[in-house]
Order: C-alpha cells, then sequence, then structure tokens
C-alpha cells in the first residue's frame, strides 16, 4: 500500500500494509488532517516517549471499514477512531481519565496512523458515523474531542462570558464548541487579520487582533505561545477559569503574579488530550448535526501530494489569506 512513512526522511512511499490482530478491525482512509504534532514527529522535535519510529502519520481522519464487522456495521461503514488507546484497567482509566491512562499508546504516535491506504485499529475505539455527516466535518472530530475536553472539565455556567485568545484551529474549534455552553458573548484574541471571517464562521461574536482591556469569565488559550498565555492571564474577570489548552515549546516560561491570582479568586486549568468520555460526546453532537466544523477546511491535498500538505502547514504561501484545517484526501 501507499503511505506516509516518517524515520530519518518523510515522504510517501510502498508499505506493507497491515493485518488485523485479535480484537482489531481494518480501516480505509478517506480524509486525513495534518496538525502541529505532526510536523513535530516529521521534525522529530517531539518528546521521544510519545514516538516510535518508523511511523506512519495521521490522527485526525475519517474512514471506512474494510470489512463487515458485530458491532461496528457491514464494510464501507464510515467511522471515526479515538486515537489514545486507553487500557481501561489502570486506576486513572477506572477514573474515566482515560487521557491520563498508565500506559500511553496513540494511533499515529505509537502504532502506524491514517495517512494510508489501510490501517488497523481496536474495534472499540471505532465509532460508526450516520450517513448525514460531511467527511469534511467527521475529519475535525479529534481536535474537537481535545477541546471539549477542556471545556467540559468543570462546568461553565450559562450565560458567561468567554475569550479564546489564539486564531488557530485548536482556538477556533474552541470558539465553536462554547457556544454549546450557552454564553453571553464569545471574543477571539487572535494575531492575523486574515482569520476573521473563520473566527465568525466559527460563532464568534467579536474578532479583535488587540486584546480588550474587558475581562471575561472563560478564557481559554489556544495559541501556545508565551505572549499569549500572559494575555489569557490578563483578561481573567474575579472568579474566572483560565484554560491553558496550547502547547508552547518545552522550557518556555511567562512571568505570574500570584497576588492576583489568589485576590482575583482564579482557576488555572491545564488539559490533556481527550477522554473516551469527552470523544464519545463529540460523535454525537456530530451525528445530530450540532457540530458542523467543516468551514475550517481551507486546504486540500491528494495523498500522493502529501507533502505538500505538510509545506502548507508549516508555512503559509501567503500570509493575507485565511489558513485553517489542511487535509489530505486519500480515496473518495
Ligand atoms: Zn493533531
Ligand atoms: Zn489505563
Amino acid at each position: 500500500m501507499r503511505a506516509f512513512v516518517v524515520e530519518t526522511s518523510a515522504g510517501v512511499t510502498d508499505w506493507p500494509a497491515p493485518e488485523a490482530a485479535a480484537g482489531e478491525v481494518l480501516v480505509e482512509p478517506i480524509l486525513v488532517g495534518v496538525c502541529g504534532t505532526d510536523l513535530e514527529i516529521i521534525d522529530h522535535t517531539i518528546d521521544p516517549a510519545y514516538v516510535r519510529y518508523p511511523l506512519v502519520i495521521g490522527h485526525e481522519w475519517v474512514g471506512r471499514l474494510a470489512h463487515d464487522h458485530d458491532r461496528l456495521g457491514v464494510a464501507g461503514t464510515r467511522v471515526v477512531v479515538e486515537g489514545i488507546i486507553a487500557c481501561g484497567d489502570c486506576d486513572a482509566c477506572r477514573r474515566g481519565d482515560t487521557n491520563r491512562c498508565a500506559t500511553y499508546d496513540e494511533i499515529g504516535f505509537t502504532r502506524a496512523g491514517a495517512l494510508a491506504e489501510l490501517v488497523s485499529v481496536p474495534a472499540d475505539v471505532v465509532h460508526p458515523l450516520a450517513a448525514s455527516v460531511s467527511d469534511e466535518d467527521a475529519v475535525l472530530v479529534e481536535p474537537m474531542a481535545v477541546v471539549w475536553r477542556a471545556l467540559t472539565r468543570i462546568p461553565v455556567a450559562a450565560g458567561a462570558s468567554v475569550a479564546v485568545v489564539g486564531d488557530g484551529t485548536v482556538a477556533l474549534l474552541a470558539a465553536h464548541l462554547s457556544r454549546l455552553l450557552s454564553p453571553a458573548q464569545v471574543v477571539v484574541v487572535g494575531r492575523r487579520e486574515a482569520q476573521r471571517a473563520l473566527a465568525v464562521a466559527a460563532g464568534a461574536d467579536e474578532f479583535v487582533t488587540t486584546p480588550p482591556s474587558t475581562t471575561f469569565d472563560l478564557v481559554i488559550e489556544a495559541a501556545g505561545v508565551a505572549a499569549a498565555v500572559s494575555d489569557a492571564l490578563a483578561l481573567a474577570a474575579r472568579g474566572a477559569q483560565v484554560i491553558w489548552l496550547g502547547l508552547p515549546a518545552h522550557g518556555t516560561t511567562i512571568a505570574v503574579a500570584p497576588d492576583d491570582v489568589v485576590n482575583n479568586d482564579l482557576i488555572i486549568q491545564g488539559s490533556f488530550s481527550y477522554t473516551r468520555r469527552a470523544w464519545a460526546q463529540v460523535v454525537e453532537r456530530v451525528n445530530r448535526g450540532e457540530l458542523t466544523p467543516s468551514f475550517l477546511v481551507t486546504h486540500r491535498f491528494g495523498l500522493e501530494d502529501a507533502a505538500e500538505a505538510i509545506r502548507a502547514l508549516r508555512a503559509p504561501a501567503d500570509e493575507s489569506l485565511a489558513r485553517g484545517k489542511v487535509v489530505v484526501r486519500v480515496r473518495d
């Protein structure tokens, strides 16, 4: 089969097709999103504990069953697949914190991913899609699950004012999903004017490129750079919840005034990946048509041009054009 393989070099090549082990099901990828984490894998800048080379990348995807399956449906049924393979048995898993499973194993990181003609995955992480769901909505389930877990870790009261710092895919999805919390207002604090239309499509009431002087009940940092983390703290109202969702380079530090955090009664919350519960809730909403993030897809490539997709992700050809999700179509 053809697959995008990363070792010392990275590109589409011939690669042995997988066979299904016990409890696994073969899935034919249809559409695969690429993201900054894929770049870290390609560049070998990712923490080596989280990756195993040589590796077929691809962790944001929609595919179809390659064969009939008792529970999942007939061959051709379209599915999305959780990336994290939690053991289900450790203390964290038993509490439902499957994102912190004692054994780290993830499709597209420690085992073969979906940027290939065929992938074998455990059947219990596979979720069938409703026929009405488009491929471009479904391909965004994985990053939506990451955002949804962060938004639901601590309950947010209806009527909250929400600020999202950042204007990349995760930030725009945070704006989109925060609408499900019945907020009074959602403001996206971005960097590039070109992202305005995407932010509005995501459901932002306002898009600004200078941080406002007002404060917010929920502030989501999704830019992943030190300045944005500081901006997020400055935007927090008394009693606010501040979610750190972006991932700055390892070793990044920021200045914090701890007395402000105490006096303002702030909750500062990190969030790692997604739980099985968050994933299932996102799939439910996608299947019901309540989440339609496909407006975010702006760049499309074919499998043989996947290297170009990676280039587009790395360096936008034109900074004045909007850039949302970069996707690779493996088959129709
Ligand atoms: Zn990703
Ligand atoms: Zn576990």
